[in-house]
């Protein structure tokens, strides 16, 4: 065991605060990393604040962070994909049982005994649960470290283990390309990268947007057209026009609004997971037989895939860089959806001046 600068959450309405932690020193098939980067999702916000707790219950105290790019610095005796030096990536997954009818496909993420990056029982026992991002170091089972394509810069990256996979994947799973016209809800953190990820595919992009502030950018970004969601009008003129829509809002909305943006057989996946439940009316789905699906991230050999899609099409993150010092005014920030578009902990702010 040794010790890990970090920052966590003493309960759900306790500020982040500068700890130490304890890490497990590597076993055969672990590496550890020295973190460089840990991108801000609205899930450490959501896990910090206890806001799922109908769900899941948050433990104290908290560390989160599940977008983490650093260098090797250590790897057990088994351990074939990664050496000291490298470059690499964990998402929101540490763990899984690799037996499972989900796991025999790669879909880690929907194995029942998976291990989430933080706030989920530590199989280890070195903390009574996995601890995050928000830390100077960690240590992971190698099957579920990615390789970071050389080309891209690496704050950008961050944020594609968490916002550019759990965008990524319902997106190709729905075939979005040439000839499809696809909406992104919510410009934050994970629908820039949605409005990116399609517009590489290939497809008519319309981002769906609360913030006038954000229309140009959303141009800037890929986007084909911008909906300004708080303005009827503008949502009638799309109404039954589009193939696809992925649902990127953090808080209660209404999304018939959206549904009924669809054409017949049309599909919205929720990828956004508000904290109170969404009111569905019947006649949004039956009338032009429309269905709602949720995602949740994806599986490790996808996530692959598609951080080395980002580094053939030279996708990154639009981020903005903060000291982890700053953490708390960020997640203020970020329920004000006021970031443009991932914040990025800088983790050379945890070690001594
Ligand atoms: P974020 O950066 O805060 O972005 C959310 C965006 O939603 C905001 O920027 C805003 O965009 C829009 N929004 C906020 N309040 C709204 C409201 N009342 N009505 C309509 N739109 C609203 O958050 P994020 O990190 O992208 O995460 C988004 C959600 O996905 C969170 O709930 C998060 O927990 C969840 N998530 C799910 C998965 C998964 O695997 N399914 C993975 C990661 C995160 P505009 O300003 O453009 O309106
Ligand atoms: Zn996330």
């Amino acid at each position: 065991m040794y010790q890990s600068k970090a920052y966590s959450a003493a309960s759900a309405t306790s500020p982040l605060a500068s700890t130490v932690i304890p890490r497990r020193d590597p076993t055969d098939r672990d590496v550890q990393i020295d973190i460089l980067f840990c991108g801000i999702c609205h899930s450490d916000l959501h896990t910090v604040r206890n806001e799922w707790s109908s769900v899941m219950q948050t433990a104290y105290p908290c560390v989160p962070g599940h977008e983490i790019v650093g260098r090797v610095t250590r790897v057990g005796a088994a351990v074939t994909k990664h050496k000291t030096g490298d470059l690499v990536g964990v998402g929101c997954l540490v763990d899984s049982d690799r037996t499972c009818p989900c796991c025999r496909v790669n879909l880690e993420q929907l194995c029942p005994n998976g291990t989430f990056t933080y706030n989920s029982p530590d199989k280890h026992g070195a903390a009574p649960v996995t601890y995050g991002g928000y830390s100077d170091s960690i240590v992971v089972d190698e099957h579920f470290v990615l390789r970071i394509p050389p080309n891209l810069d690496l704050a950008g990256t961050a944020p594609l283990l968490c916002a550019g996979i759990t965008t990524y994947s319902p997106l190709k799973r729905a075939g979005v390309g040439p000839g499809k016209k696809v909406g992104i809800v919510g410009l934050g953190g994970l629908g820039h990268m949605g409005v990116k990820l399609a517009d590489a595919f290939g497809a008519h992009v319309v981002a769906i947007t609360t913030s006038t502030s954000k229309r140009a950018d959303a141009l800037r970004l890929g986007a084909d057209e911008v909906v300004i969601s708080r303005n009827a009008d503008e949502l009638r003129q799309h109404a039954g026009t589009f193939d696809f829509i992925l649902d990127c809002v953090a808080a209660e909305h209404d999304i018939n609004a959206y549904l009924n943006l669809l054409k017949h057989d049309g599909n919205l996946t929720l990828v956004g997971a508000p904290d109170k439940p969404l009111s569905l009316s019947a006649f949004s789905l039956i009338f032009g037989r429309r269905s709602l699906s949720g995602s949740l991230i994806g599986g490790i050999a996808e996530t692959q895939e598609m951080l080395d899609f980002c580094g053939a099409h030279q996708i990154t993150s639009d981020v903005e860089i903060i000291p982890i010092q700053q953490v708390n005014e960020a997640y203020a920030r970020l329920v004000k959806s006021d970031v443009k578009y991932r914040f990025c902990i800088d983790m050379a702010s945890l070690k001594p001046a």
